[in-house]
């Protein structure tokens, strides 16, 4: 059975009498809903989807209206009766009610806490009803068109700039905020320079004209058929999950942005989701230079009193498309007749914590619930998806050119075996930048255009090896090894961010230290020492450490002001640069090794993506993939531009070895300041789960207890038990017999249960 098919079944029941009994998810940490009494005074009052106050244990809880509700069997049962409902029209919208029920018995989270999680705060607190109502809203305007070279030395001002121009020009004062701390400050002294304007905007229902910008004059017939197809599905006003397989640079956004322009014209709102905001900015500014102040931008670190706005605009129909992360989800647009989930396959649509939702597949859920079109889009769509479209279950469009007829690029590899640069002596830090590649990206500098440098890897040396004991430094409370960060002359541990001077000798027998394992930090430095003439940044996680460098990096690129960029699977995601013509990968390998089922299709997916941001522009894109496995099966259908090969090979391993998407998988993962206890209590888990399986013939395996791929972390030790089964069905029982153990459990061990788990680790 898919999502889908099983959301059907637990829709809400609703009926038109007004209710005596009331289902009441209350926002506290326990399972399930509760029946309260409904006082005569409030039944003609209470709507599905309100906020109520309602007597709780000793006090009063928040709690929400979800429907009438049958009496619980037993003959004496005292029901308490709701306090007070909190507002007239419910913050809930229908279709929203149904989604987070789904939710919360699918991923197995108390339901009070999903629908707490879900509303922004101000509304999920029981607070007066003094709501921030604010119909105007500030806007940033632009007046240039670029940074102008005198703001060189003002860092600040000139990100605020570049950010306000990389999203479209104009954006609300709160959200430039937010990008860049500081930034209002910044912004009226852009005002003063005559660089950007200060706007009010009131916030009003319906297209305005003039608003429509930037809008390619003629699609490509294969962008036409997909907008057609999209256009009449949205007429049918019912629900049809579609995949848009397109390879980079096809044009993917422009198809959204019709289907989004159409449901508006039928008065329909719009859901658009993205991986990261901050990584793609120009996809935001393309949606607000065609819809302007239409479009809410729902950001990871909205500040609570920004997303109380958007949630009420969204609510009230003010405001009909939402682009936001996977939290979005949740956004309650008002009508909803499209979802677009950008980069499906990409990792980031899971959540690691608290409720572990897959907002891609949430997102096909609610449109099933809303009865609207649902559009999947990818250069490389995930394994599940596109199985789903083989079972019939998604209609499949595909733009197989790009835009202009313009090429893909070639794709050749260099094979490290042979070519790895061996000049001199063995040091301790060979170089990897092989001479093919060194030739590739002399000859695309000196030809003016630029080139990317992807590797996985952040730091200098990933791995500090004694020569004489062949023990490798770790991290004191993880069972990983420190990377070695040269700029900041320390080892740090990239899970727990444990750092130490680095130790010159082995701390168990003094002999000297290898640095071995290659990260982006050495890459750049490579980079500098060989092509000294070369503008070089590098671009992750330790260099972007806030959204404002992040934005002046990317647009600093875009500019033209650095000609090389080397960086982890940030330089990867969506980017537009038509300056780039050469992409390096300086090793594929890293993330083939990795005790991950998905290993295989993340890798294809990480090496597809990047190689996509070569050639996009009017120049020809080339790429070039050092590897030491030229064999590997990733690395030569990316070399062959095969995804479909490579999908079927992939989808018949996984059928042979019984993994998604040809099962359903849950992770019962636990974590313990004792490894004696901890791994104790994963055996007795695994007892009961063994003592309650179903006859073979149901096809539910368990694996493990097994220490889990890292086995501590922060100190803690960690196991995990992996169930497969035919379908979700198929491991619920089993599941909630380990929830039901769950109460014996030793506090000193933290469980968790992870259904349709992302990673392994
Ligand atoms: P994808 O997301 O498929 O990689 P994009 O949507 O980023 O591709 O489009 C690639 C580039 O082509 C963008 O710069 C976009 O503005 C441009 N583009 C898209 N459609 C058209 C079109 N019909 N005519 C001209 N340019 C287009
Ligand atoms: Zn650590």
């Amino acid at each position: 059975m898919s999502l889908q098919e099983q959301a059907a079944t637990v829709a809400p029941a609703v009926s038109a009498s007004p209710p005596v009994l009331a289902s009441i998810a209350v926002a506290r940490p326990v399972r399930g809903e509760f029946t309260y009494s409904v006082p005569e005074s409030l039944a003609s009052q209470l709507a599905p989807g309100q906020r109520v106050l309602v007597p709780f244990g000793r006090g009063t809880a928040l709690g929400f209206y979800l429907g009438p509700a049958a009496r619980p069997p037993g003959e004496n049962v005292r029901l308490k009766p709701i306090q007070r409902v909190l507002e007239d029209s419910p913050s809930l919208p229908k279709d929203l009610i149904a989604l987070l029920r789904f939710a919360a018995e699918h991923y197995r989270y108390p339901l009070g806490e999903v629908i707490r999680g879900s509303l922004p705060p101000g509304l999920s607190k029981p607070v007066d009803e003094k709501e921030a109502k604010p119909d105007v809203q500030h806007f940033a305007v632009a007046l240039v068109n670029e940074v102008p070279p005198s703001l060189a030395r003002a860092h600040a001002q000139s990100a605020a700039l570049a950010y306000l121009l990389a999203v479209g020009g104009s954006a609300p004062l709160e959200e430039v905020s937010h990008a860049i701390p500081g930034a209002r400050a910044h912004l009226k002294s852009l005002a003063s320079k005559g660089l950007v304007r200060v706007e009010e905007k009131k916030l009003e229902a319906g297209v305005k004209e003039g608003l429509i910008q930037g809008r390619p004059d003629r699609l490509t017939p294969e962008q036409d058929v997909a907008g057609g197809t999209l256009r009449e599905a949205l007429d049918t006003g019912a629900f049809q999950p579609f995949l848009l397989h397109g390879v980079t640079g096809s044009g993917k956004t422009e198809v959204y942005l019709r289907a989004a322009e159409h449901a508006l014209s039928l008065g329909k709102g719009s859901l658009i989701l993205v991986p990261e905001i901050a990584l793609t900015p120009q996809l935001v500014g393309r949606f607000r230079s065609r819809f302007g102040s239409e479009v809410a931008v729902l950001h990871s670190a909205l500040k609570d009193r920004e997303r109380l706005f958007h949630w009420q605009a969204l609510r009230k129909g003010e405001v009909k498309i939402a682009v936001g992360v996977r939290s979005a989800v949740f956004a309650p647009v008002e009508n909803l007749g499209l979802i677009v989930v950008d980069e499906e396959h990409d990792p980031s649509f899971k959540q690691d914590d608290s409720l572990r939702y897959q907002a891609r597949d949430l997102a096909v859920v609610r449109g099933k619930q809303a009865g609207a079109v649902v559009v999947l889009g990818s250069a490389t769509p995930a394994l599940e998806t596109l199985e789903n479209v083989k079972k019939g279950r998604y209609r499949l469009l595909e733009l197989k050119r790009r835009v202009d007829d313009r090429p893909m690029p070639t794709i050749e590899m260099v094979d490290l075996r042979q070519e790895r640069p061996r000049d001199g002596m063995m040091t301790d830090e060979a170089p990897i930048l092989s001479p093919p590649l060194l030739a590739a990206m002399e000859q695309t500098l000196g030809k003016g255009q630029q080139v990317i440098l992807f590797l996985n890897r952040r730091g200098h040396s990933t791995v500090l090896l004694c020569e004489v004991c062949g023990v490798s430094l770790k991290c004191t409370s993880c069972d990983v090894c420190m990377t070695h960060h040269r700029s900041q002359n320390r080892v740090v541990c990239h899970y727990c961010g444990l750092a130490m001077p680095v130790p010159d000798r082995c701390l168990e027998c003094t002999g000297p230290m290898l640095k071995l394992g290659i990260g982006t930090e050495r890459v750049e430095a490579e980079v500098l020492e060989r092509i000294p003439t070369a503008r070089v940044a590098r671009l992750d996680r330790d260099s972007a450490t806030s959204a404002e460098k992040l934005t002046e990096m990317l647009a600093a690129f875009a500019r033209r002001e650095l000609d090389v960029l080397v960086g982890t699977q940030m330089v990867a995601k969506g980017h537009d640069f038509p300056g780039v013509t050469l992409v390096c990968v300086v090793m594929a390998d890293t993330s083939l090794a990795i005790p991950d089922f998905r290993a295989a299709e993340r890798t294809f997916h990480l090496l597809t993506q990047v190689a996509g941001r070569a050639g996009r522009g009017k120049d020809p894109g080339r790429v070039l993939v050092q590897t030491y496995n030229p064999d590997a099966e990733p690395v030569k259908r990316v070399l062959a531009h095969d995804f479909d090969g490579f999908a079927q090979q992939e989808l018949e391993w996984r059928k042979a070895l019984a993994y998604p998407p040809f099962a359903r998988m849950a992770s019962i993962r636990l974590e313990g300041e004792h490894p004696e206890q901890t791994a104790s209590v994963a055996r007795h888990l695994g007892n009961i789960i063994s003592r309650n399986m179903p006859p073979a013939s149901v096809g539910v395996r368990l694996l493990g207890p097994a220490v889990a791929p890292i086995a501590k972390i922060r100190g803690k030790t960690r196991w995990q038990l992996l169930l497969k089964g035919p379908t979700h069905v198929a491991l619920a029982p089993l599941l909630a017999r380990v929830e039901a153990a769950l109460v014996d459990v030793p506090s000193a061990v933290k469980v968790v249960i992870d259904v349709d788990p992302g990673a392994m680790l």
